[in-house]
């Protein structure tokens, strides 16, 4: 898959796609807050997030991010 212009600046391991329910509404390219993450459970790590590359709103729920 082909990575976006706005996404294209941050390193692949921490690239996410996420459902950005900020301004975009679609599913966007993210950053997250570090790596290597896990999307096992719910997200304990209260310092885990992942940013929408477009809008900069910030997801939590690590459960329903993609990985490339
Ligand atoms: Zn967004």
């Amino acid at each position: 898959m082909q990575i976006p212009k706005y996404a294209q600046h941050v390193p692949r391991s921490s690239l996410v796609r996420i459902v950005c329910r900020g301004a975009c509404q679609v599913v966007r390219y993210a950053e997250v807050s570090k790596t290597p993450w896990s999307s096992a459970g719910p997200n304990m790590d209260m310092e885990l997030s992942a940013r929408c590359l477009v809008c900069g709103y910030t997801a939590d729920d690590n459960y329903n991010w993609m990985r490339l």
